[in-house]
């Protein structure tokens, strides 16, 4: 079935790269040793997790004792919230900030500190959902112990200037880290420049396996990070348990494609962009982009059609698999906390789609998809009575807010 559908949601995951697969291979029958394990087998499986963690320091321009693997991003937030924040509070640094845009996993780590007892602060977004970089500086107190950003945001593509928040950070006596699951692999990052504390990335965003992700700390923030007395503890001291060979051979391999591709990705998905905007405001009217026009990873776009439901316009264009920014539970429309912290209005929020273009990803696919969502947009509009009222010229906030 999947096969006559147009992937464009490379944001929430990617194929598996031949190349990667063709890597892991081995490790699985072959090269199955333990790399604890002293013996011949367990180093040639460490030799596998090693080449992998230098390949990730290409990437990253990281030191190779600063990075570890995880199970994946959503792991590697929480190490850095989670086990930062309860190690500064006893020192009295017991106020985390982070943004109101942040990816579910974060919002998780703030809902968890609050709950024991952590100061948190959710700040707000810009209308393009950039931050007030003197909005953070005066947030930022005596006892604030990290902030946490998301470098490129998963709903929107809105890149945050990292440079200037980790400068304010550092000014101020604050750890910073990053979430840069949609960075890492498609725009440049390099760590020893940016100066960051802390930084999350996965493996499946980039054309690697699922399940697994790396985290990259300071080697000077290690105290706060490492499991203190467990007796089964692996990468540095970070985590516990067997570590993943194939896995980590995945990600290693994924991330110096990703480096080596990086230009010519971004060339091609900011090519591709262009068509796809194009074509939609070409035919469509009340047709939006959420996000900074500015700053952004383009192969991320949200697009609002206004008039149309994004959950209806997404089942109604079923020869593309995209992702909306609403969704409707228990008879309740609910749009989505980026949109809603970049006050989108309701009825632009509750009509967007999450469009994520890839590396495989062809022109024909574009047009494909800009036929899809125009025919869906104008048979949504031609039966939705919010349509009517926009067309008239009224207003239409009255109604959206019965409605949330
Ligand atoms: N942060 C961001 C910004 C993401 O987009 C995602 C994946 N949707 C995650 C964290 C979680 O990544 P993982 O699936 O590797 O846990």
């Amino acid at each position: 079935m999947s096969k006559n559908v147009i992937y464009l949601d490379y944001a929430a995951t990617t194929p598996c790269d031949t190349r990667v697969l063709a890597e892991m291979i081995p490790y699985f029958c072959d090269v199955f040793g333990n790399p604890n394990s002293l013996h011949s087998y367990g180093i040639d499986a460490l030799d596998g997790v090693d080449k992998a963690r230098i390949r990730i320091k290409g990437l990253l321009h990281s030191k190779f004792e600063e990075t570890v693997f995880t199970s994946g991003a959503t792991e590697s937030n929480k190490i850095a919230i989670v086990r930062t924040m309860q190690a500064l509070a006893k020192s009295g640094k017991n106020h985390f900030i982070t943004l109101k845009t942040e990816h579910k996993s974060v919002i998780d780590c703030v809902d968890y500190l609050k709950r024991n007892g952590i100061e948190t602060t959710l700040l707000d977004v810009q209308h393009d959902g950039l931050l007030d970089l003197d909005h953070l500086a005066d947030s930022i107190k005596d006892n604030t112990g990290l902030v946490s950003f998301c470098f490129v945001n998963n709903e929107t593509g809105t890149i945050q200037d990292a440079k200037k928040i980790v400068e304010i950070c550092r000014d101020k006596g604050t750890l910073v880290h990053t979430d840069a699951t949609q960075a890492f692999g498609k725009i440049p990052i390099d760590v020893s420049d940016l100066d960051v504390d802390f930084l999350s990335a996965s493996g499946h965003k980039i054309y690697g396996p699922k399940g697994v992700g790396i985290f990259y700390f300071k080697h000077s923030n290690r105290k706060f990070i490492s499991i203190p007395g467990a007796n089964h503890e692996v990468e540095f001291g970070i985590r516990s348990g067997t570590v993943p060979v194939a896995l980590c051979v995945g990600m290693g391999i994924a991330a110096e494609i990703a480096n080596a591709e990086m230009a010519e990705n971004l060339k091609h998905v900011r090519k591709l962009r262009k068509q796809f905007i194009d074509g939609i405001h070409a035919s469509l009217d009340e047709t939006y982009i959420n996000g900074s026009e500015t700053s952004n990873y383009p192969g991320i776009i949200n697009m609002s059609f206004r008039g149309c439901e994004g959950e209806a316009l997404m089942m109604e264009a079923s020869g593309i698999a995209v992702s909306s920014g609403s969704a409707c539970t228990s008879n309740k429309l609910t749009i989505s906390h980026v949109l809603a912290a970049m006050q989108i209005p309701a009825d632009i929020a509750q009509s967007s789609l999450r469009i994520t273009i890839g590396k495989s990803t062809t022109e024909q696919d574009i047009d494909v998809a800009i036929n899809e969502l125009i025919v869906a947009s104008k048979k949504l509009r031609a039966i939705s009575p919010v349509w009517d009222i926009i067309i008239s010229g009224s207003n239409v906030d009255s109604i959206f807010s019965k409605r949330y």
